[in-house]
């Protein structure tokens, strides 16, 4: 400066201070030591200094403390030796401590007389902005060689100026390779270059820009990489001339993969859908194209292959009108999945207009398309409504049933279904329904039919019952009356019994009668035997005195006024049997007795009375059975009797008995008009009679086999009827020898 100053007058000296100071640069003056004695405006602003006064400090007072070594060391030697320090130093703002970057000047001033430094004269620039601005660069730098994408500068000329990193990588240029000595030739192909060279330069150069696909070659392989460009012209901001061609790259590769993985996954995904073992299809788009089906799904839809392509409604006119295309819009709206449950569709399946129901979900998937997937119920739901159908009818029926009948399901037997004739049976209303049977009849508790209808759900056999006494609160109280019913187990078709169906009638008037007549017949019986003993007693009397060697036409007609007594006798007896038998009430004593005996002396009897027939009987041994004797003799007397009055024709009465270690059977066998095959259960019920018509009719009651039959159901035996060959029956009496202790 001292030279400077030399050259220039006093005035232009001054001038130049003036400018110095009031530059915006720091200017400052210090003693030879390093006092400050002065700081301009700019600098005092700079380091926050107030005042001129607060000014005259040490200068290492206005650097930061780790620059205050090197400010006394190395740069005042610097000053002493060379004459001036310039460099960088870090000031400190007087207030805030702040670090201060600067660029600074310090020369000493000399005295022109004595030649010794009287001073220092400190000129300095602050460096913040344009150190920021470095920052901001490096971090754009640090960007752009860090950016994944490929990006490059290219002179005017063509010639390669920068290539960042990801760029070197793609292209396989090495690290310390020289990007401007490689010629972009060796980056593409021929057909490329004329493309960059026709196409994209002039576009860059004309519009500023030039974005599209690109294709780079690999500088080691050769691969050729798509790519996606974008270039900008760079331009001088201040010339505004071109300077440059920046480009970014992007590499397609991944890009491209991926979307090649998605064709090959919705590849996939179709060949799933053509191969699943259920319907299934795919619809696409707005107007929801079938992108695929499969096989079942296109007979599910009555449709041929052709429809595949085509949107539902154009494959599938029918749906118009149905709600499926509306779902399906709802389900695209909203992603959520719709689930048809046995849904009717109208289809028109290979030109048959059909109804068929489906099971079905339509689910969206993330990619506009809806996968519909189905199966057929049709004929679960028809059968489910036949079924319900049927229910119905059946329970109609049973409601308009003028029998009693009632349906209880379950082993708690609840009533499902009880007629108005089975509610009013039970004295109820309809409030029963529902309920559990005990419930609804609690004075069934104690009585057989909960636990009979119970056993019934184990074994699964019929029950029928008649004449059964149950006793029922009826009108509030409780009273007895007779049923005849059915238990009828119902069956699930696992074989299961899941209800029974009772149907009762009730019979207690009848039964009430019967009761009536039984009485009427146990009273007449006694009140007829009365005046027959007596007359029997007279008859005796008359027999006596007449002698018995009298033979007078008086005789004879005693002797046949006897045997109208006898037989008036037999039929009082057999009167007040039926009547016991109904009551219950049947005389019976068992003893021990020899059958063959007993057989004998009733074969002489009857061979006495009817001298027209001729009874056989042999019979090789004693027969020891226990039973009661007087009975056994009623059933024998009385099938040698019928044997007799059955044949009036012939002669022939044989008797037999066989045995064997259990068991004796006694057969009484005729020769005379035989009993038809449908009358061999039923002459053994009571008052049964085979009607002759046309032909003599035979006397008698129709109770003797009724009797008969119910003796031997006392001794624990059978009795039976079968015809005999050549004409005429076979009775036979099975009886054990030994009977069971009830
Ligand atoms: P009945 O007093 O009428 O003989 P039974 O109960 O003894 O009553 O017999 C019932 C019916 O069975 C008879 O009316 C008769 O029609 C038929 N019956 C019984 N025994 C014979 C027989 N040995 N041969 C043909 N019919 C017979």
């Amino acid at each position: 400066m001292n030279d400077l100053l030399k050259l220039v007058t006093v005035d232009q000296q001054k001038q130049l201070l003036a400018l110095l100071i009031n530059g915006p640069d720091f200017v400052s003056l210090s003693s030879a030591e390093g006092n400050v004695t002065y700081i301009n405006q700019s600098g005092r602003r700079l380091l926050g200094i107030e005042s001129i006064a607060s000014t005259y400090k040490h200068n290492s007072a206005y650097v930061m403390p780790h620059e205050i070594e090197r400010l006394q060391n190395g740069i005042t030697t610097t000053l002493i030796n060379e004459g001036r320090w310039i460099g960088q130093i870090e000031l400190c703002h007087s207030t805030t401590g702040e670090p201060i970057p600067v660029h600074a000047t310090t020369m000493l001033i000399y005295d022109e007389r004595t030649n010794a430094a009287v001073g220092r004269a400190t000129i300095a620039r602050d460096l913040r902005q344009e150190q920021k601005a470095l920052t901001q660069q490096q971090k754009l730098m640090t960007l752009i060689s860090h950016s994944k994408d490929l990006m490059s500068l290219l002179t005017l000329e063509g010639k390669n100026e920068y290539i960042n990193d990801s760029g070197k990588k793609l292209l396989g240029i090495e690290d310390q390779q020289d990007v401007e000595a490689i010629h972009i030739s060796n980056f593409h192909t021929p057909d490329q270059i004329a493309f960059v060279e026709n196409e994209v330069l002039p576009s860059v150069m004309k519009t500023g820009e030039w974005s599209g696909h690109f294709a780079i070659k690999h500088f080691k392989t050769g691969e050729i990489i798509p790519l996606e460009n974008n270039c900008i012209r760079i331009d001088d901001p201040y010339t505004g001339k071109p300077t440059a061609i920046g480009a970014v790259m992007r590499d397609l590769r991944p890009e491209i993969s991926a979307r090649a993985a998605i064709l090959e996954r919705e590849e996939k995904f179709r060949t799933l859908i053509t191969q699943a073992p259920v319907a299934i299809g795919l619809l696409e788009g707005e107007d929801l194209m079938i992108a695929a089906s499969n096989t079942q799904m296109l007979q599910l839809w009555g449709k041929k292959e052709a429809i595949i392509g085509m949107p539902l409604l154009k494959a599938i006119p029918e749906l118009k009108g149905q709600p499926f295309i509306e779902l399906l819009g709802e389900v695209k709206k909203s992603h959520k999945n719709y689930y048809g449950n046995e849904v009717l569709a109208k289809l028109n399946r290979n030109g048959k207009q059909e109804d068929a129901y489906f099971n079905f979900v339509y689910a969206a998937t993330g990619d506009d398309q809806i996968i519909v997937v189905a199966t057929e119920v049709t004929l679960q739901v028809l059968n489910k409504r036949a079924l319900v159908e049927s229910e119905q009818r059946f329970k109609n029926l049973v409601l308009d049933a003028p029998i009693a009948t009632a349906l209880y399901r379950g082993k708690d037997l609840i009533i499902e279904i009880a007629n108005p004739a089975m509610i009013g049976l039970w004295g109820k209303d309809s409030s029963v329904l529902g309920q559990s049977l005990i419930t609804a009849l609690p004075e069934l508790e104690g009585q057989p039919f909960i636990p009979r209808l119970q056993e019934i759900f184990e074994t699964g056999v019929t029950y029928h019952s008649e004449k059964e006494m149950a006793q029922l609160v009826v009108d509030g109280q409780l009273q007895r009356f007779w049923f005849n019913y059915t238990y009828k187990p119902l069956f699930d078709t696992k074989g299961d019994v899941y209800g029974i169906l009772n149907m009762a009638v009730d019979v207690s008037s009848l039964v009430q009668m019967q009761q009536a007549r039984d009485d009427f017949f146990s009273l007449a019986s006694h009140e007829l035997k009365t005046p027959l003993t007596t007359l029997k007693g007279y008859h005796q009397l008359l027999q006596e005195k007449l002698g018995f060697s009298d033979d007078s036409t008086e005789k004879k007609m005693l002797d046949k006024i006897g045997l109208q007594i006898d037989k008036l006798t037999q039929l009082i007896i057999e009167m007040l049997d039926v009547s016991h038998i109904q009551v219950g009430k049947m005389p019976y004593y068992a003893s021990p007795f020899d059958l063959r005996k007993l057989t004998g002396s009733i074969v002489e009897d009857m061979q006495q009375i009817y001298p027209t027939h001729e009874i056989q009987f042999t019979s090789p041994r004693p027969i020891i059975i226990t039973a009661d004797q007087d009975k056994i003799a009623q059933v024998m007397t009385n099938l040698l009797d019928n044997a007799i009055k059955y044949s009036p024709q012939t002669t022939n009465v044989i008797v037999d008995i066989v045995s064997d270690d259990q068991y004796v059977t006694v057969t009484v066998r005729d020769f005379g008009i035989g009993i038809a095959n449908e009358n061999r259960e039923k002459i053994f019920e009571q008052f049964y009679r085979v009607n002759h018509s046309n032909e003599k009719t035979y006397p008698g009651l129709g109770v003797g086999l009724y009797i008969s039959s119910e003796i031997v159901k006392r001794a624990q035996g059978r009795i039976w009827v079968e015809p005999a060959e050549g004409g005429g029956s076979t009775f036979y009496v099975r009886l054990p020898l030994h009977i069971n202790p009830f």
